[in-house]
């Protein structure tokens, strides 16, 4: 089978980033990334520690004597796409490649160490997330040995701060910059404080620098990313500083570079925070906000620490001192012991709040965490899949007629490169990170362009440019009815 080819069975949501940029050297390695944001930012990371030790890249695993995948385990059919993929490079390097070297990096590696090497001899390579320096000693020891190598060691102060990553999957105009590390929260169903180890974060200076670094080089938009992005917390000289203070001056690096973070947590989600979205033309109008669930029985099974009732008021507050602001959320269909009446409550609260987009999953039980250990994964599988069928067709009935409110109106957009359809069209986001497509004419990635919405599907925005124009003096203007 071919090796790209059978990506494309991989469905979109799962599927992987390709690879890292082409990089000249002696062993080249191939990167496939699975998972969050965080992962793509990791596998940045990696990218530069190995090509400062001499190794090239590739995008072709076919001409790979390195394959590594950088895995997540945040869902168990994330897993198995990751566990095909190695069935398929291992029947690869029997075949065809006998020297090549397979590693599983990142949540996946932590979770299933024993299992991946001892059990199933799968791979050569198993490394954790907080181990990457590591990776060229480990590949050294995987090739000298011949045995597996393994770093799975979690660390409570790597923040890879003075690393600069070799962006890749670029588009050159927007860049993710992660500023924190693992997470302290322990929600009932979650595995990433056990895969990501406790919550750190990366000193103030080493973020502004590489902020400014990759304005130098042309990019437009930075999204500053942790797994629990706003809780964010540095003591610098005896004093702290916070996430909206950090924001506030990432923001001042330029005013032409729009700012935006991933992935917040409502109980971090300050009226402090609220206001640098109100000052800041740059800082976008779009937060990502998880509520998880409708109903506040359920929120205290999750261990989320907020109410209903608390939640909806914040989105009050995020409205009143932000005027325009967009808010997308994740859901979880199906969690331990979730009746009817609890599922109706996140169909009343979508129904409420009016989500501008959501990602939505069924719940999949996680082993060690505090759901899998105290409680029964007891709603049946057709019944999971009934509720997020529902919950999905109202969000996507939600989102579109939230979207058919924007015709008419005038948008700036970022132009991020070709629309996936057409090379004669663009697209690039709001600030309120709406997706727009619209005509090429002769802007090019990287432009603010004012653009005129004409039509609309749930998930994108179509429209007319109207011209080039700066984030500036766009700022106040937008979105103006025309
Ligand atoms: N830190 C973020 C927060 O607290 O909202 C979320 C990070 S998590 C990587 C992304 C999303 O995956 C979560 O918001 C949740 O909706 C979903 N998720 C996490 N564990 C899950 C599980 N066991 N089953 C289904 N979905 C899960
Ligand atoms: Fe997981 Fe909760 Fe931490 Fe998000 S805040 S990463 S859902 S434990």
């Amino acid at each position: 089978m071919n090796l790209i080819q059978d990506l494309e069975i991989l469905d979109d949501l799962d599927a992987p980033r390709l690879t890292a940029e082409e990089a000249e050297g002696a062993r080249k390695v191939y990167i496939e990334t699975y998972g969050c944001q965080m992962n793509v930012s990791d596998s940045e990371i990696v990218a530069a520690i190995l090509r400062a030790h001499g190794y090239g890249l590739t995008r072709d695993p076919e001409q790979a004597d390195v394959v590594l995948l950088n895995t997540c385990a945040i869902r168990e059919n994330a897993e198995q796409k990751v566990r095909h993929r190695l069935d398929i490079f291992r029947a690869h390097k029997r075949k065809q490649r006998p020297g090549l070297r397979i590693g599983v990096l990142g949540c996946m590696a932590e979770r299933l160490r024993h299992k991946l090497l001892e059990e199933e001899q799968l791979v050569d390579l198993v490394v954790g997330p907080d181990a990457y320096r590591d990776l060229p000693r480990l590949l050294e020891e995987a090739e000298t040995t011949g045995q597996a190598a393994v770093n799975v060691q979690l660390s409570r102060e790597e923040t890879y701060a003075d690393i600069a990553p070799v962006r890749y999957d670029s588009n050159g105009v927007t860049a993710y910059v992660s500023i924190m590390r693992g997470c302290d929260n322990m929600c009932a169903f979650c595995v990433v404080p056990f895969t990501r180890g406790r919550e750190r974060s990366r000193p103030v200076q080493s973020i502004l620098d590489e902020c400014a670094r990759l304005v130098e080089e042309g990019y437009r938009e930075v999204t500053v990313l942790g797994q629990n992005v706003n809780s964010y917390r540095y003591t610098e000289n005896g004093t702290v500083v916070t996430f909206p203070e950090l924001l506030y001056r990432v923001s001042l690096i330029s005013p032409e570079l729009r700012v935006r973070y991933s992935t917040s947590h409502p109980k971090d989600c300050s009226d402090e925070l609220l206001h640098v979205h109100r000052e800041r033309h740059n800082v976008c109008n779009y937060i990502h906000l998880p509520v998880q669930h409708g109903n506040t029985d359920v929120l205290r099974r999750m261990r989320r620490t907020y109410t209903r009732e608390q939640y909806l008021a914040l989105v009050e507050r995020a409205r009143r001192i932000v005027p325009g602001i967009s808010l997308s959320t994740d859901i979880i269909a199906g969690f331990c012991g979730e009746t009817e009446e609890e599922h109706r409550d996140t169909l009343s609260l979508l129904e409420e709040v009016r989500f501008d987009h959501a990602y939505m999953f069924m719940y999949s039980e996680r082993p060690g965490t505090y759901a899998a250990r105290k409680y029964r994964d007891d709603v049946p599988l057709e019944v999971k899949k009934r509720r997020l069928q529902e919950i999905i067709e109202l969000q996507t009935r939600i989102s579109l007629e939230n979207n058919r409110k924007e015709i008419g109106r005038v948008h700036t957009v970022l132009v991020e490169g070709p629309s996936k359809r057409s090379p004669e069209q663009l697209c690039g986001r709001t600030d309120t990170n709406k997706m727009v497509v619209f005509d090429r004419q002769d802007f090019r990635p990287g432009d603010y362009v004012r653009v005129r919405i004409t039509d609309c599907t749930s998930a994108t925005l179509f429209g007319e440019p109207l011209g080039r124009t700066t984030l500036a003096e766009s700022a106040h203007t937008e979105p103006a009815l025309v």
